[in-house]
């Protein structure tokens, strides 16, 4: 790891220099994407893609390699306390480790987005001195990987309604109950869980979180298969499952506050891919698809076009301001709704858009090069538009909490429908 002539913290360019030799000794650079050309290269513009779970795993060895590189050299966790293991450097040399890695041919590191996007920040929030030495390190140089278990079939939207029970025993406690839609489950060493510790008091304030090994007897994880033909979540299953209380994150039913932070970390790291989401469906591509499909002086092709782009412009933009505020020390705030809420509706957008201007060979697979691959991000998209707050629920965050409008009624279950109406 390298240090200043005195010992103290860097400057940027000497900071950048020790990325660069570090990037230059491990990697190579990517082919530059603005030497597209249609019919060339990679035609990869998939979401959630169907994935042989061996070839993935040997994916993920790959991507733990690379990260327990990083964190040896001392790149792995750049801003994190050095107390556990980070290197207490500010933000934007974070940023700018994102900046030039972007450059260069690394493995897939999606496997560690919920481990450190989520659950690690969580942890360094609320959980005990024991827990953050067990485990931050590891998560950060990808020694072991994290996932988060709050959905269940009953409660998504409405959180706080989940049934899962922890039930303290002595120094344990245990857990029944089961989890849905658990991103990576079926390869996570570790998962924060919020379960109902006090049915008596209402639903937020009867809840705990924990941190919980996914290998434990007693959890049981089976895939869950989506439209795009890929396998990426999972049911999982907690029958007697004991964790002890030093595993507790904050107080005995707090777990509200925790599964909060957890979830503004999550809507900032979704939003956050603003910027590359373009990267998904570059301008450049699209453009050079209008031409290669002779659509290049419609009016109503070459305008949603602009469309597409200038709203990915302005998501990049209100990205960049919240990510700054974030880590400026401030909380994310409900700037991260608009930034996962931008993300997906561009996306959406994206791939609409390209379902025009391919027809039909968006749905039959023909061999040609840059068509029918895009059908992934088309069969994609809606995953994401419910994955981590559905747009639906982000909408009513930014109507309530920063556009000021009156609160949202919620949804009356018990209520017939015509009932409803009546009123
Ligand atoms: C790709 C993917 C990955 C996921 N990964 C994880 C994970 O790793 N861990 C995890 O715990 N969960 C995960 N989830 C679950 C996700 O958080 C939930 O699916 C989401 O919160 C919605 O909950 P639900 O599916 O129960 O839908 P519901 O909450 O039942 O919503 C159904 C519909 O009703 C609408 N709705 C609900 N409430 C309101 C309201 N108040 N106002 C207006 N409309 C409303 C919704 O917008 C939606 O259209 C994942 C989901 C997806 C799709």
């Amino acid at each position: 790891m390298a240090t200043t002539t005195d010992g103290g913290q860097p400057t940027l360019e000497e900071f950048r220099e020790e990325v660069l030799a570090f990037l230059d000794a491990n990697a190579s650079l990517k082919e530059e994407a603005k030497e597209f050309k249609w019919g060339e290269g990679d035609d990869d513009v998939s979401l959630f893609e169907e994935v042989d779970r061996e070839r993935e795993l040997q994916e993920l060895a790959e991507a733990k390699a690379w990260r327990a590189k990083r964190y040896d050299a001392g790149l792995g966790w750049i801003t994190g306390p050095k107390k556990y293991g980070g290197r207490e450097l500010p933000a934007a040399y974070d940023r700018l480790y994102t900046s030039l890695e972007a450059k260069y041919q690394v493995p897939n590191q999606g496997f560690f987005g919920i481990g450190l996007g989520m659950v690690a920040p969580t942890i360094l929030a609320h959980a005990t001195e024991e827990v953050k030495d067990l485990y931050l390190a590891k998560l950060y140089r990808g020694d072991i990987v994290g996932c988060q278990l709050f959905s269940e079939p009953g409660a998504g939207s409405d959180l706080a309604s989940l049934q899962t029970r922890a039930e303290r025993d002595g120094d344990e406690w245990v857990i029944n109950g089961q989890k849905v839609w658990t991103s990576g489950a079926h390869y996570s060493d570790i998962g924060e869980i919020i379960c109902r510790t006090d049915p008596d008091q209402p639903k937020h304030k009867g809840l705990t979180g924990f941190i919980v090994n996914m290998k434990a007897p007693g959890v049981e994880v089976r895939p869950l298969r989506q439209m795009t033909g890929g396998a990426n979540f999972n049911e999982v299953f907690f029958t007697d499952v004991r964790v002890p209380d030093s595993h507790r994150l904050g107080d005995v039913n707090q777990g509200w506050t925790v599964a909060l932070t957890t979830l503004m970390n999550e809507r900032a790291s979704i939003g956050a891919g603003g910027a590359g989401g373009m990267g998904l469906a570059s301008l450049t591509r699209l453009q050079e698809m209008v031409r290669h499909f002779g659509l290049a002086d419609d009016p109503l092709v070459r305008q949603e076009l602009m469309d597409v782009y200038i709203n990915f412009q302005v998501a990049k933009y209100n990205n960049q301001r919240a990510m700054d505020k974030i880590k400026a020390g401030q909380l994310p705030g409900p700037e991260m709704s608009i930034a996962k809420l931008s993300l997906t509706q561009n996306l959406w957008r994206t791939a609409n858009f390209v379902a025009r201007v391919l027809g039909p060979k968006i749905i039959a697979d023909t061999g040609e090069w840059g068509t029918y691959r895009w059908g992934q991000l088309l069969c994609g998209v809606p995953g994401m538009r419910v994955a981590g707050g559905t747009d639906e629920v982000m909408k009513n965050i930014i109507g309530e909490r920063v556009l000021g409008l009156p609160k949202d009624p919620g949804i009356d279950a018990k209520t017939p429908f015509r009932d409803l109406l009546k009123n």
